[in-house]
């Protein structure tokens, strides 16, 4: 007779009596849950293993290889050299939705369009190019290619290209990292394999065979292709693993948006303080793109912004590890939960546990959504706004409703916000992918949302 499965000494039916929000996990109801950890953001920073110093950081060499993207990416010319996308308000979308919930969502609803940022089109054009370029650059530095003030276009001349083709890249992803990774990791002339879970779409995986990128693919879900991806690259000092697990340098290149949308919304006369709250609502898989962001957005603002993760139900492993505060010592498979999803960008069943630990003083609450209502959210905003997204970067959109009178509408009191200042305040929808979706696979997403409605 083979020992009942225990985490931390208990049963997972055990852990259930003491955290009931498992049993409407396990039911794959629609759900939320409020940090009670939360402290002011001083306190919180004072304790982090990452600061301020170390987005800046990132921040300068982004700045560094500006001149590098100016000229081996034309669609950066524009913003010269520098990855980002615009941020805009939605507001017939927000009426369509407080038609729908039948109230109002007080404040004003934004949409930041990561879904549209150069080069892969995701969120993942943040974390995965800038870990690729740290990465560069610390071999150009080794090899004594780089001197004082070179301007960074060499990283596309002959001598980087051939010291970087004696190395290899490596990541596991659901499809969006392993376009971001892949494409960098080409071009600069890097060896790169990516290792795709079975959720990965079929264009992802030809775009990236396209550009001479390996592309394995596995039957099982992201976390095996993670774990093998990690193996092969073990025993392989040439070879980089990007662990988007745990990278803390993958976790740095998002909290850039941070500074960078400070400067956004300042520019577009968007006040942020503590009687015009910032509620950012961040679509989550794994946990470092959307907890990268929120760290950012939270150096800047501190305790005038309220982040929350937003994940599919089939797939709220983030919410999971945080309400029971296992972090990564359990999964949704754990509770019999399927990790299916059409948000193919979140369908993680295992949080990280480096982006739990960092954020869990942080974060305001995670909520789930079913994939029904992304799809849904998706011919609307199509509709409203003309803006089309992947189902994933839909997950965000449901977070004003919830807190205008969902199950997050107990936040404000919570954080002591009154019901003027959550009026004077701006929802921003983080859209985290899409741009790159073929105009077919969009049409049948979109008339799969309009068959919804
Ligand atoms: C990867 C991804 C996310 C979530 O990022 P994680 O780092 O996995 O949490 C959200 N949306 C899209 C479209 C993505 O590709």
């Amino acid at each position: 007779m083979s020992a009942e499965k225990t985490i931390r000494g208990k049963t997972v039916a055990q852990w259930e009596t003491e955290f009931p929000i498992m049993t409407e996990i396990r039911a794959l109801k629609e759900t939320a849950w409020i940090n009670p950890g939360r402290v002011p953001f001083d306190e919180a920073a004072r304790e982090c293993v990452l600061s301020i110093d170390d987005v800046r950081d990132a921040e300068a060499r982004l700045a560094r290889f500006a001149d590098y993207f100016e000229h081996e990416f034309p669609e950066t010319a524009a913003s010269h050299g520098i990855i980002e996308s615009p941020v805009r308000p939605i507001p017939a979308m927000q009426r369509l939705l407080e038609n729908e919930c039948g109230g109002s969502v007080p404040g004003s609803m934004w949409i930041k369009l990561d879904s549209h940022l150069p080069i892969s089109g995701s969120i993942k054009a943040r974390g995965g190019i800038y870990e690729v370029l740290k990465t560069a650059e610390d071999i150009a530095v080794r090899h004594g290619l780089l001197h004082e003030g070179d301007p960074y276009r060499v990283f596309a001349t002959k001598p980087f290209r051939d010291v970087f083709s004696q190395y290899s890249v490596a990541v596991g992803s659901t499809g969006n990292l392993g376009l971001s990774i892949g494409i960098i990791s080409a071009k600069l002339g890097f060896r790169v394999t990516v290792h795709m879970s079975a959720d990965a779409r079929q264009w992802k995986k030809d775009l990236l065979r396209s550009k001479g990128v390996t592309v394995v693919e596995y039957p099982s879900d992201y976390s095996i292709a993670v774990a093998e991806g990690r193996r092969q690259a073990e025993n392989d000092p040439y070879c980089h693993f990007v662990d988007d697990e745990n990278s803390k340098t993958l976790f740095l290149g998002y909290t850039v948006a941070g500074l960078r949308l400070k400067q956004q919304l300042a520019d577009a006369g968007v006040t942020v303080d503590a009687k015009h709250p910032l509620f950012v609502y961040l679509p989550c898989g794994v946990g470092g793109g959307p907890g990268g962001v929120a760290f950012g957005i939270k150096q800047v603002f501190g305790d005038a912004a309220h982040c929350f993760f937003a994940e599919p139900t089939h797939s709220c492993c983030m919410m999971l590890g945080m309400a029971t505060g296992l972090d990564s010592d359990i999964s949704v498979q754990d509770l019999g939960v399927d990790n299916r999803t059409i948000a193919d960008g979140l369908a993680v069943g295992r949080a990280s546990s480096f982006v739990g630990s960092v954020m869990r003083p942080m974060i305001s609450g995670c909520y789930s959504l079913d994939d029904s209502r992304m799809y849904r959210m998706l011919a609307q905003l199509a509709d409203t706004e003309d803006i089309r997204l992947e189902p994933s970067a839909l997950a965000g959109m449901y977070g004003p409703v919830l807190l205008a009178s969902g199950a997050l509408a107990g936040y404000p009191a919570a954080a002591g916000l009154s019901a003027e200042d959550v009026a004077n305040g701006t929802h921003l929808v983080w859209a985290t992918g899409g741009n790159m979706v073929p105009a077919e696979e969009m049409q049948h997403y979109y008339e799969a949302g309009k068959a919804l409605e």
